[in-house]
């Protein structure tokens, strides 16, 4: 394990068991832990973690994808720190310069023309927002989403959510189709990449016209799908479906909630990488580094369709999760972490490239920069889900220091999304622990 001058502090607080019991006890049983013995983390530093015993841990899922920068990145704790002891909070019925400030930031990352942004606390919110705006202005109801996609767990954005795992027999949203994802893996269409691209495109405009009143108001993507398993189409995929759903009256939503801000390398925006440029860009997760913090980002004229009635969010906008973002926007060019991902992104695939020529159970590597999938099959022809063995995978990786996630339908995808400060050792360790991990799973 490459070495680090953090020392953890003493633990004090209730044992694991005592924590776990409180848990089983006091909260809801569907918040769930990822191991079967669930792992009690008290502190972090840039990419580690520790546990109670002070257990160093590589983190190579960042808090769900969350942590851009690091854990307690210094800069960013010292922001907070300085505006919670100033002003925690006043909601925006007062001005503030942090809200200000961070709403012109945005502006100057995106395209021009976006410079519109609404704060708010989650990915969850920042999708329903935008949804609820597009059929304002477009004046229609109908959302076209991929298969495949998570854009949250509230009731309306559940609904764009296309996991049957993650969906409840409840009422909720309406209106909403589910065309194809034009991941070339699992496609029902075959050829290349960018024809299984355009064939999935087309869809858009099968249902449009079979499934709704011909107009629509909203096409919503992930430019590469993360829960699903950093699952995506060729380039020309995006094009082709902004085009369709344009011609039917269509706003174009990039959930941005996984692979903004630098994390694909290439570029600072994940649908930069498939040359389009959207009407809504929704993000969280990485905006804020670990404080709650989402935002959705549009045109003024299509923000204008808001004000007809009132809008409020206590917590949107708040001057501590504002100062927090400004700084993980600062860290993020000072240091580079968008290089950091391309150049780190770039070593860590052809590795786990080169892990798939010696493991069977690895049945395809895919993803950009630090934003990268391993899905794990039985059988490389009938691709059946390892499901047990990605669990495998996961404990054996646990064991010898490196935390990653899972993902995927069928749960067999290694989400492999660490904070972007990694360094190229931690790349090399985490690829020897993912060989032996591999290793013990196909036993
Ligand atoms: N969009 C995407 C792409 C996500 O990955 C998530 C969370 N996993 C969400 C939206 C919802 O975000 P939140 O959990 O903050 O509501």
């Amino acid at each position: 394990m490459p070495a680090s001058d953090h020392v953890p502090k003493p633990y004090k607080g209730p044992s694991r068991q005592e924590v776990l019991a409180m848990r089983r006890q006091y909260m809801n049983p569907a918040i769930f832990t990822l191991y079967g013995e669930p792992l009690l983390i008290v502190e972090g530093h840039m990419q580690w973690l520790f546990d109670e015993t002070g257990k160093r841990y590589l983190d190579m899922f960042a808090g769900i994808v969350t942590v851009s920068c690091g854990h307690c990145h210094p800069k960013i704790v010292a922001a907070i720190e300085t505006q919670v002891e100033t002003l925690q909070h006043a909601t925006t019925i007062y001005l503030h310069p942090n809200i200000a400030l961070l709403a012109k930031k945005l502006a100057s990352k995106m395209p021009k023309g976006l410079d519109v942004t609404y704060f708010v606390n989650d990915g969850s919110e920042a999708n329903d927002l935008a949804v609820s705006m597009a059929r304002l202005f477009t004046g229609n109801t109908d959302v076209i989403a991929l298969r495949n996609g998570y854009h949250g767990g509230s009731p309306s954005s559940m609904g764009l959510t296309s996991h049957n795992t993650w969906k409840f027999p409840i009422p909720g949203a309406v209106g909403i189709h589910h065309v194809v994802s034009p991941d070339p893996y699992r496609s029902p269409f075959s050829g290349s990449p960018e024809e299984i691209a355009t064939r999935s495109a087309a869809e858009i405009r099968e249902i449009v016209r079979y499934s709704t009143p011909g107009k629509i108001a909203a096409f919503i993507a992930e430019p590469i799908q993360g829960v699903g398993g950093a699952t995506h189409g060729a380039a020309n995929y995006l094009r082709e479906a902004y085009a369709i759903a344009r011609e039917y009256g269509g706003l174009c939503i990039a959930d941005e909630v996984q692979t903004g801000f630098g994390r694909t390398g290439d570029h600072y925006w994940g649908f930069e990488n498939f040359g389009v440029v959207p009407d809504f860009v929704t993000m969280a997760k990485g905006i804020g580094n670990g404080v709650p913090l989402a935002a959705v980002t549009t045109r003024m004229e299509i923000a204008q369709a808001l004000t007809q009635r009132i809008h409020f969010n206590t917590f949107g906008g708040n001057p501590v999760c504002m100062a927090a973002g400004l700084a993980v926007l600062d860290v993020i060019d000072e240091e580079g972490l968008q290089e950091n991902s391309r150049v780190l992104g770039k070593r860590l695939k052809d590795g786990l490239k080169q892990l798939s020529e010696r493991h069977q159970l690895i049945g395809d590597v895919r993803g950009m920069g630090l934003m990268l999938g391993v899905e794990l099959v039985r059988d490389r022809k009938t691709k059946q889900p390892a499901k047990q063995e990605t669990l495998a995978v996961l404990e054996a990786a646990r064991e010898m220091g490196v935390l990653v996630g899972k993902g995927g339908l069928d749960g067999n995808v290694l989400r492999i999304k660490p904070p972007m400060c990694i360094t190229s050792e931690d790349v090399d360790f985490a690829l020897d622990v993912m060989d032996r991990a591999l290793t013990a799973a196909a036993k």
